[in-house]
């Protein structure tokens, strides 16, 4: 049993990430009283505690429809800021003073990756690595290199189990109940392979561009954003073999063992869109190649896998948002009821619904009304939101989780090896992106990759 982290410090409280996603989960936590511990902000901003609060407070009214002014004061009380430079021995030395009295904190590194290296040295110089787990978010590098240049550097400091790499999709719970669908419903595992399924597509939609961020973006794009990391781990989720056991260990391993199986992505099977206007954003290059879409073939070189296309994509500026799988299983093999006019032919879909309106859709064959016997698909539906109520968003999880020292929704070092060894081929590719409209699903060549899209349901 690990023990529970007994203060929380988080790197990079001034910015984005914390404000909409880490003070509402530590307001969450507060409220199911999972966090009574010192919470201590540390930025180079000149910010006090009062500011601190203030800013808290803003971030938590924010996303929540009511603010419940009882756990915001006791989530108050426990506030604190330190302010200083990363490069500067005495912030740390501060630090270890505020956390005398803690012996197992645990370090969010909400800043740019940069500046990882600084902090993780400064905590060693403390001796406060020793006793701290801590916390990176994606993205974990630029490249396979980076990556790996980035894994030493936390390893010098920290233990592997102290190290907790996120990628917030596995904190979501549709995601996880990708996971639960397999393996808890016999119904589909015996389906689940090239005999039964055509074809699987992961489309992760966005009905939004930059949002202001575009100098920063400019410098990342879709495929090291989105792609590495969320699609790529929605993909072992559909593709990976049963655990050998119910152990997060074996659950780690399953996920990494499907990863290595995925061949390398291609060029000639990769398209990389740009929308309309991308290049005249302020802090976009005027020659900007950078792709604000992407859509790829991948396939898992296994058994079970031979042979079906897994298609892939992601873009801003989409005709809307959504997160979908959607699995076409086969045709029957021999038909004996004509699909009617105008529909899909007899195929099965399930589509999983990974984002906002979450939920389940399976797309049957029943009799079409009327005097012809023919077939037409008609939906079996289940939204999760309708069926479960409110959920705990995926950082309130994960932060609950990696104070626990729990693993289970963490990425492993080698998975994200495998994830940056995939992408590697189509990163910085010099051929120049297709421009598309606003508002359209990217550049026509990516229909005719997948031969066909499934729309998402959008929300
Ligand atoms: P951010 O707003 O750009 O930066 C966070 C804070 O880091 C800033 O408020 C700034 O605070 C400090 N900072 C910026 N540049 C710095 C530098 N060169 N040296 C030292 N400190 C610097 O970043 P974020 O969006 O919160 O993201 C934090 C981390 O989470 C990043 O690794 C990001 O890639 C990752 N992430 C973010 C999101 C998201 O939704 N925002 C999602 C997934 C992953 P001070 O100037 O006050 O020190």
């Amino acid at each position: 049993m690990h023990m529970r982290s007994d203060a929380v410090v988080l790197f990079g409280v001034t910015g984005d990430l914390v404000s909409k996603k880490l003070f509402p989960a530590l307001y969450e936590l507060t409220r199911r009283d999972r966090l009574d511990v010192p919470v201590i902000g540390v930025a180079r901003s000149p910010w006090d505690d009062q500011q601190l609060v203030t800013m808290a407070r803003k971030s938590v009214t924010e996303v929540t429809d009511e603010i419940d002014d009882e756990t915001f004061d006791r989530l108050a009380d426990n506030l604190s800021m330190i302010s200083g430079n990363y490069a500067d021995p005495t912030t740390y030395q501060r630090l270890a003073e505020r956390l005398r009295d803690a012996e197992r904190p645990v370090f969010y590194l909400a800043i740019p990756p940069a500046v990882f290296g600084s902090v993780v040295e400064g905590l060693a110089a403390v001796g406060l690595a020793d006793r701290g787990r801590a916390i990176v978010e994606k993205p974990f590098g630029r490249d396979l290199e980076s990556s790996r240049e980035l894994e030493r550097t936390l390893a010098s400091a920290f233990a592997s189990e102290r190290v907790f790499r996120i990628d917030h999709y596995l904190g979501k719970e549709a995601v996880e109940s990708l996971y639960a669908f397999r393996f808890a419903n016999r119904l589909f595992e015996p389906l689940w392979n090239n005999e039964h399924i055509d074809n699987i597509q992961v489309t992760l939609a966005e009905g939004f561009g930059t949002q202001g961020r575009a100098g920063f973006y400019d410098t990342v794009g879709a495929t090291r954003d989105v792609l590495q990391n969320h699609i790529l781990q929605v993909v072992a989720l559909i593709a990976m073999e049963a655990p050998a056991s119910e152990d997060t260990a074996a659950f780690r391993e399953a996920e990494a063992a499907v990863l290595r199986q995925v061949a390398p992505l291609s060029p000639e099977s990769t398209v990389r869109g740009q929308y309309a206007g991308y290049r005249d954003e302020p802090g976009v290059a005027a020659d900007s190649n950078t792709e604000t879409f992407v859509s790829t073939r991948l396939t898992v070189d296994s058994p079970r896998w031979a042979g079906v296309p897994f298609y892939l994509r992601t873009g801003k500026s989409l005709p809307g948002t959504a997160t979908e799988v959607v699995v076409e299983f086969k045709q029957p093999q021999r038909p004996l009821i004509p699909a009617e006019r105008g529909t899909v032919g007899l195929a099965n879909l399930l589509r999983f619904r990974l984002g906002r309106g979450d939920g389940i859709t399976m797309s049957i064959q029943a009799k079409s009304p009327g005097a012809e016997v023919a077939s037409r698909p008609v939906d079996l539906s289940v939204d999760f939101g309708a069926a479960f109520g409110r959920r705990q968003e995926a950082y309130e999880r994960l932060l609950d989780d990696a104070m626990d020292g729990q693993h289970l929704r963490f990425a492993r070092a080698e998975t994200i090896e495998q994830e940056w060894r995939i992408v590697e081929p189509i990163l910085d590719l010099s051929t120049a992106v297709q421009s598309y409209e606003k508002g359209s699903w990217g550049p026509a060549d990516a229909d005719a990759l997948a031969g066909g899209w499934h729309t998402p349901d959008l929300r």
